[in-house]
């Protein structure tokens, strides 16, 4: 006997039998999105080979360039999910409206929400991408190509999650009871469940965060990236590792995997702007996933999953990663962010030993 390993088909099936009431379209939408991300992940695998590296010549509704890979990706996503009649609409980073699911097909219940390729600036250096994917359900009498349909906070998330094209490919999703983690054998062409119960480390000595923006942060998050960089002689009394990927999606991994924190704060850009990362399919996202491994995701002032959208694009200051180092990094939002921050910050050093060591 072969050993034999779950794959993601049983795993989905496995957990809809567990689930009271559960009709299977949820099943087949999840299915769906797995194809897209094999798809996905055959394109960008193929490297410089399928002729995609390069600028598409156009800007999505963000005014960001797109790449070839991102409009592929794109219309990968839409047709792998457009046709299964699970789905009440759709809705991308790359598109300025939802999705309308064309009169051809069956409409369903569910909203799916994505980036189709996360980092995409990446792709012609050959670092990690991937893909975030987020569904709702969509209210009842609400069409689902009404954009007021997809305003939900991110606690409303009946499933979430992101595939990265690295080295192997990985999917990686939530259902709301905790993450699992699937790897693609590419040569049988389904993922096996080999990362059960995925959990974010309480504590890191790793922090992410764009430093070339330093001069725009607000004090909370200077003062927290300072006590990090004095090391084990500075308050915190241990030396920290930074990294930086520029890639959402593989910062998120590499937390989920060993641990750390990582910080795309709000700054005073364009008078105190929101953020640069998409509260509803990016942020949301992976904030869920974080969440249910134990960790935690914030705008910096309280929990990314409260927030109420406004808007399909609206953006968000994000900080996620090992709980007490988030919470630490809301406590000086809350409580230290309307004082300039003057350095060197260790005045104060006192303070912050009684009141945050731990
Ligand atoms: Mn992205
Ligand atoms: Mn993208």
């Amino acid at each position: 006997m072969p050993r034999r390993e779950t794959t993601l088909t049983e795993f989905i099936i496995g957990e809809q039998r567990k689930a009271a009431g559960a009709t299977g379209g949820f099943t087949a939408a999840l299915n769906d999105i797995r194809l897209a991300c094999k798809r996905i992940a055959y394109q960008v695998g193929k490297g410089a080979l399928a002729g995609l590296h390069g600028r598409a010549g156009s800007r999505n509704v963000q005014g960001e360039e797109q790449q070839k890979l991102d409009v592929l990706a794109n219309e990968i996503f839409l047709a792998t999910n457009e046709w299964g009649g699970h789905l009440a609409g759709m809705a991308s980073e790359e598109m300025e409206h939802p999705y309308r699911i064309p009169d051809a097909y069956p409409r369903g219940k569910y909203l799916l929400l994505f980036d189709p390729l996360d980092g995409s600036s990446n792709i012609d250096v050959n670092v990690s991408v991937g893909s975030i994917f987020s569904v709702l359900a969509c209210p009842e009498g609400v069409p689902g190509d009404a954009e007021r349909a997809y305003l939900q906070p991110g606690t409303k998330q009946v499933c979430a999650g992101y595939a990265i094209y690295g080295p192997s490919t990985m999917l990686v999703f939530t259902f709301g009871r905790g993450v699992h983690g699937f790897t693609l054998d590419r040569e049988i062409g389904e993922f096996i469940y080999t990362h059960p119960d995925l959990r974010v480390p309480e504590d890191t000595s790793e922090f992410a965060i764009n430093t070339s923006n330093s001069r725009f942060w607000e004090p909370a998050v200077k003062r927290y990236v300072d006590e990090c960089m004095a090391g084990r002689s500075g308050p915190r009394g241990k030396d920290f590792n930074t990294r930086w990927v520029a890639s959402l999606v593989a910062e998120a991994h590499r937390i989920l995997m060993r641990g750390g924190v990582f910080l795309y704060p709000r700054d005073t850009r364009e008078n105190g702007r929101a953020g640069r990362l998409r509260l509803l399919y990016e942020a949301n996202p992976i904030g869920l996933v974080i969440e249910q491994a134990g960790g935690r995701a914030s705008t910096g002032y309280g929990a990314v999953l409260e927030v109420e959208p406004q808007a399909l694009h609206e953006k968000t200051g994000f900080v996620f990663g090992a709980r007490r180092e988030v919470e630490r990094i809301e406590t000086y939002h809350r409580d230290f962010n309307e004082r300039p921050y003057d350095a060197p910050l260790f005045g104060a050093r006192g303070l912050f030993r009684t009141a945050h060591r731990g």
